[in-house]
């Protein structure tokens, strides 16, 4: 059997993910930049919030200079790409096979099939965790939670034994491409992977914790009715963590009116899991000043009305 197709998975990314950072496809090499990273323990709850000041993302919007570095495609047919009719801004969608293999040539995407579909993971050039990919759908299809989605995120934290965290954003909860099914995927622990039992009520925003043989499925109803108390408002973010035999589903709740938070803008899956990246010129001063108090006021801002 050749050793592609008994190599792990987790390895199998993590090698590809190096291999894009020397080819120069992620905005910068992971093994030479330099991230200033300040922690903030928040005695009650027990979480050492994270911060950290990696201003090299910014160039994710500066189209001259991903042309310049390869990184987008200067010559790509842009008469070829398939864009979302209810995309305001009639961008391309980022997310479809077919865009990225005319707009990134350098991306190397790895084929996935979880929970009965097939899926590519490609690395996310403007990475903001070690091993970090975009794992999104074959199929050009709404970034809307459902069954199927929590066993596909579950099966890749499962494939990985473990290694891989996996984070979901629902619309106006941090999803950035709401017509496409896309999950998050990194090796870096979140912060909240240490809150102790029984301190879910001590967490500034809201999260429930999911454990057990029947976590799936106890999971699934509770998201399941959040999400049909309110279908315009109503929405959330998951994270899958834990070793593969003592896996833990993580649910926030969220509610579209409160997407953003001051300090931070969009407020999404790493941010509620306590990991607060922070890259715009207008966000260092709060890099600078990062305490415990802060990452409470940006958590409590997003928390839902009575939850
Ligand atoms: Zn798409």
């Amino acid at each position: 059997m050749p050793a592609s197709q008994t190599k792990p998975l987790a390895d199998t990314l993590i090698d590809t993910w190096a291999q894009q950072g020397r080819d120069g496809f992620l905005l910068s090499d992971p093994q030479t930049v330099a991230i200033e990273t300040a922690h903030a323990l928040d005695e009650s709850c027990g979480v050492n919030f994270r911060f950290r000041w990696m201003p090299h993302r910014e160039v994710r919007g500066d189209v001259k200079e991903l042309e310049r570095r390869g990184i987008l495609n200067a010559q790509r047919d842009e008469s070829k790409l398939f864009r979302d009719p209810r995309d305001p801004h009639q961008r391309h969608c980022f997310l479809c096979e077919a865009n990225i293999r005319e707009c990134h040539p350098m991306e190397r995407l790895v084929p996935l099939e979880l929970a009965g579909r097939a899926y590519f993971a490609g690395a996310n050039f403007a990475w903001i965790e070690h091993d970090h990919y975009t794992v999104m759908s074959a199929e050009h299809t709404d970034q809307a939670y459902s069954q199927h989605a929590l066993e596909a995120m579950a099966g890749l934290h499962a494939r990985t034994d473990g290694r891989f965290r996996v984070l979901f954003n629902g619309p106006g909860a941090g999803a950035s491409i709401p017509w496409h099914l896309h999950y998050q995927i990194t090796t870096t622990p979140m912060p909240i992977e240490e809150m102790t039992v029984g301190q879910e009520s001590a967490y500034p925003t809201a999260v429930q914790r999911f454990v057990g043989p029947e976590r799936l499925a106890a999971a699934h109803a509770v998201i399941d009715a959040w999400l049909s108390r309110d279908r315009d408002n109503h929405s959330m973010n998951v994270l899958i963590a834990g070793p593969a035999d003592d896996t833990t589903i993580f649910f926030f709740a969220r509610d579209q009116r409160r997407a953003k938070a001051t300090n931070k803008g969009l407020v999404g899956g790493f941010e509620v899991a306590g990991d607060f990246v922070l890259s715009a010129p207008s966000e260092e001063a709060a890099f600078r000043s990062a305490t415990p108090a802060l990452a409470r006021d940006i958590l409590n801002q997003v928390r839902p009305d009575g939850v």
